[in-house]
């Protein structure tokens, strides 16, 4: 404080000296005082509207309140603006991570690494090798649903950050690792109309209508599954049903649970419920269902079959109650599915995540060059190009024409637009990565189709009688 004083004071007589306001701005940065660390940042941009460091502090203030979409575009604009500053590339990294691409942060963070090796942030390295998970500048959900930004630093073991918000220490962990208040909805989801209108049914009307579709003898609650191939949109369609009922969202990786928390897990599971059952409402999305619902038998050692147990009775709210936490559960591999997962109140419901068809491959393309500089983009022709391509695929495709560009852009000082004809080079370079899955899960459907499991499967193969 007496630091934050005394340079108030400085500025009093010299109010647009530009290092003293930088001063202030991360002295208020680092107190947590992110309302009166924005202020400084925007009157120090009035009078140096270039300056890079000011435009990252203002991206990571975004984030930290919460607006991560924006503050990912803001730092992008900044990595273009001024490529050879790089703390704007390691908060990119950083955003990146936040957002599950533990690939893109990689590329950001050897970019800054290489322009600045003093940048080498060992804790974000850490966390980028181990593939993501929210932490570090981030947001934070209360329970009563109110949005806090809080920024921390990734090296501090200050313990004050959560005395000042009123929560335990252990609680904000599980927060910050796996909570979000997602600012996606079904619009920013290309295609997926049957899916959307699966959920809207089978999710969204029972919780707005309860009392409706209980007249009608109809359970409201339990869990829904969505299987499909890899990358077609599971995790996106859960964070934007999150989105669209303003849900707190809670995804959780079932291995991430296995792995990270060895001895321990059951505990961390049964917290993660708590904490949805505090937050509800609540989307508490558990990816790669699997890791839990291979036979039994044959999960790691005892250890695997209690976390089982205790993953069941917690959805089958022999815990607590689970009003207001809708269970969503996403697998590649269904077949490997417990029928014991299967029982009502449990994953009930069963929705199908197929690849997206022409109208849907437009859809994600104008979605990924939406705020990106493209020309003389031809979705219709472009999605013709992408057989077989899941959302993931055109992502991978649009990453790699991007980078290409910001290459160039990076030599030339200069904004070089993504062209249609990069694209489409860059389609030639990705392979489809569902056909491989269609032809495990066409056995599966044709022969092991219990209880009509995968009817959805053979009708999107055309394999109905
Ligand atoms: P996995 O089974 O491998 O976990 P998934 O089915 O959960 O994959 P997502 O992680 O949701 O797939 O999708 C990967 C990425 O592909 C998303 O982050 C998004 O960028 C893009 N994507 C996929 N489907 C769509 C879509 N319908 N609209 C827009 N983007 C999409």
């Amino acid at each position: 404080m007496a630091e934050i004083d005394s340079l108030k004071q400085a500025l009093a007589v010299s109010p647009d000296n530009v290092p003293l306001l930088l001063m202030l701005g991360n002295a208020h940065m680092a107190s947590f005082q992110i309302e009166e660390a924005r202020q400084v940042f925007t009157h120090l941009l009035k009078v140096d509207p270039s300056n890079a460091e000011a435009k990252t502090c203002l991206a990571r203030l975004l984030d930290v309140s919460g607006k991560s979409s924006e503050a990912i575009l803001r730092i992008e604009q900044v990595c273009q603006e001024t490529p050879n500053y790089a703390p704007a590339w390691i908060l990119r990294a950083t955003l990146a991570l936040n957002e599950g691409e533990a690939t893109l942060a990689r590329e950001y963070f050897d970019k800054a690494v290489l322009i600045d090796p003093k940048t080498k942030d060992k804790e974000l390295l850490k966390r980028i090798e181990q593939g993501g998970g929210r932490k570090g500048p981030g947001t934070r959900i209360q329970s009563s649903g109110d949005q806090v930004g809080v920024y921390l630093d990734p090296d501090s073991d200050d313990d004050d950050i959560f005395e000042a918000f009123d929560v335990d220490d252990d609680d904000s962990d599980l927060e910050l690792e796996f909570a979000s208040r997602p600012d996606t909805n079904f619009a920013k989801v290309g295609g997926m109309e049957s899916v959307k209108e699966d959920i809207r049914m089978k999710i969204l009307y029972p919780m707005q209508n309860e009392e409706l579709f209980k007249a009608y003898g109809k359970t409201v609650g339990g869990g829904v599954l969505l299987y499909g191939p890899p990358g077609c949109g599971k995790t996106l369609i859960s964070r934007a049903t999150a989105g669209e009922i303003d849900a707190t969202f809670i995804s959780v990786g079932l291995h991430q649970i296995l792995d990270m928390y060895i001895g321990q897990s059951e505990g961390k599971l049964h917290d993660i419920f708590e904490l949805a059952r505090r937050n509800a409402p609540t989307v508490l999305f558990f990816d790669e269902v699997d890791a839990l619902a291979a036979d039994r038998k044959d999960l790691r050692g005892s250890a695997g079959r209690t976390l089982v147990n205790q993953f069941l009775s917690e959805m089958d709210g022999t815990e607590a109650h689970n009003e207001g936490v809708l269970v969503l559960g996403a697998t590649n591999a269904p077949w490997h599915l417990d029928s014991a997962f299967l029982r009502p109140g449990r994953f009930d419901r069963l929705i199908f995540v197929p690849p997206p068809d022409e109208p849907a491959k437009e859809e994600i393309i104008k979605i990924m060059a939406q705020g990106k500089p493209v020309t003389d983009l031809d979705m219709g022709g472009l999605a013709k190009k992408m057989k077989d391509f899941s959302g993931a695929d055109i992502k991978a495709v649009f990453d790699q024409a991007i980078e290409e560009s910001l290459g160039q852009a990076m030599k030339s000082g200069k904004i070089v637009p993504v062209t249609n004809k990069q694209l489409l080079n860059a389609v030639k370079n990705v392979k489809p990565s569902t056909k491989k899955w269609f032809d495990s899960a066409k056995n599966y459907a044709l022969y092991a189709n219990q209880s009509g499991f995968y009817d959805d499967v053979l009708t999107y193969l055309g394999l109905t009688k």
